[in-house]
């Protein structure tokens, strides 16, 4: 969704809609993504553009050790400023690159609020995400999901790590 600020400067903008977000566009750890509900405004307050949007959807990310399918239901609340300024000098190009994180600096006058939205729904994702603070994860062996069977290999290692602790230990008077 694209908005003039020219016209914002002069009356704000308010919407609410249901947009379809490409999964591949807002982060690669997302399996699947609903259409995305957001409504919100923006509007001048000198010297910035105020956004500020409400939005909720539901996707489907994978645990990062079994990787089976997590379904999340999300919502939140986001607000950005927004600095319009035409540079008209390579000096002032480099001035501008030097302001400060946080305020977003456009120089053209349509500015696309959704990649506003793209951009939030990417910061949620958690860097590790997990079914559960418990998940085993998969046998390295053979790829069985651990949190609901068990395998040989699994039982393999139990049995070596028992005999290593018998000699470490030298039972008494055995052998
Ligand atoms: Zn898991
Ligand atoms: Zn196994």
């Amino acid at each position: 969704m694209k908005i003039d600020l020219v016209k914002v400067k002069l009356e704000p903008v308010n919407w609410s809609e249901e947009v379809e977000l490409e999964k591949g566009d807002v982060s690669p750890d997302i399996v699947e993504i609903s259409t995305v509900s957001w409504k919100g405004k923006v509007y001048y307050a000198y010297p910035f553009f105020v956004v500020e949007f409400d939005y909720s959807y539901s996707q489907v990310i994978r645990c990062a050790r079994c990787l089976e399918d997590i379904s999340t239901k999300e919502k939140g609340f986001a607000r950005y400023l927004i600095s319009w300024e035409v540079p008209y000098t390579e000096e002032e190009n480099v001035r501008l690159k030097e302001k400060d994180l946080g305020v977003i600096v456009v120089t053209d006058r349509f500015f696309d609020l959704t990649s506003l939205l793209s951009d939030e729904i990417e910061m949620r994702v958690p860097v590790k995400v997990l079914c559960s603070e418990s998940c085993k994860g998969i046998c390295a062996k053979c790829g069985v999901n651990l949190n609901f069977e068990s395998c040989d290999c699994e039982e393999e290692i139990d049995h070596r790590w028992i005999k290593l602790l018998n000699v470490v230990g030298g039972k008494d008077g055995s052998t």
